[in-house]
């Protein structure tokens, strides 16, 4: 049983999907959690959610593309927890289209919401985890930085881009017991896939080997055991949580 009680955790995007099932996850392993969207009011739905496990929480409003808004998140949930002891760079977006028909502020906009936004919250939380020699940088890539996907340039080149800066950071912050982290989910059922066509769903479904796509717990309880102390020894990996799909 992983016990995170009193660890501190601040998830990006955790209104809805993936990101909420990260948050009440760690929760009910005992974390204290900020739960973070653009939206306030679906972060305060899924915080209420959370204070029912006993566990502290709050909701943040945030743009995690903009420095102005992480710097207050961060400044806002270290005043109500005291510090930060995990933080999962989950909010992300799609615009896809093929590159003939992509638009510069597409490329532009997925760019900044899927990596500036890990950088800028890496940045903003590391000198509180230095300090206190621990702390958990987990990053919610994606199978299409592995492998690329077509009609994902935008989106492929920013996970792509996270899973180098997972591996840069490691190696800046291993000595001080800061571990950095990926997990490359494959195809997970949330609203970002609810946009495929049947037609898609069944091609990848096809080629998955486990033949189905994945829950969000799948993903959830991979980030579980990387913020847990059975993960100290592991930095700077790329965990694929696909059913086989890349390998
Ligand atoms: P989702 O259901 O669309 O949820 C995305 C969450 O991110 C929402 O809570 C959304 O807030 C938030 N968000 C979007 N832009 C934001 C911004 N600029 N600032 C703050 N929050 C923002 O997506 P999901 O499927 O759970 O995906 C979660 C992560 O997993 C993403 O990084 C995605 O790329 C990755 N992933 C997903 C899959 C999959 O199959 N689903 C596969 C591989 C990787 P609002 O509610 O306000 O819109």
């Amino acid at each position: 049983m992983i016990d995170l009680k009193g660890k501190c955790a601040l998830i990006t995007g955790s209104g809805r999907g993936i990101g909420k099932e990260i948050a009440m996850t760690l929760a009910k392993a005992g974390a204290n959690i900020g739960v973070v969207d653009l939206d306030i009011a679906t972060a305060q739905e899924t915080a209420d959610e959370i204070a029912k496990l006993g566990v502290k929480t709050i909701a943040l409003k945030a743009n995690v593309a903009s420095e102005e808004d992480v710097t207050t998140m961060v400044k806002d949930f270290v005043a109500e927890m005291g510090t930060i002891d995990i933080l999962v760079n989950n909010a992300g977006i799609t615009k896809d289209g093929l590159i003939m028909r992509m638009k510069e502020a597409d490329w532009d906009l997925v760019l900044d919401v899927n990596l500036k936004s890990a950088f800028l919250c890496s940045k903003a939380v590391c000198r509180t985890m230095l300090k206190q020699e621990s702390g958990r940088i987990i990053n919610i890539a994606s199978i299409s930085g592995v492998i690329g996907l077509p009609g994902q340039a935008n989106y492929s080149a920013s996970k792509a881009g996270m899973i180098g800066m997972t591996k840069a950071l490691a190696k800046e912050f291993a000595t001080k017991s800061v571990t950095v982290n990926a997990v490359a989910p494959g195809f997970i059922r949330t609203a970002m896939t609810d946009k495929l066509s049947a037609e898609v769903v069944k091609g990848y479904e096809d080629a998955i080997p486990m033949s189905r796509m994945g829950n969000p717990d799948d993903i959830a309880n991979a980030v579980l055991f990387l913020s847990s102390d059975l993960a100290s020894y592991v930095t700077g990996q790329v965990i694929g949580v696909n059913g086989g799909l890349a390998m």
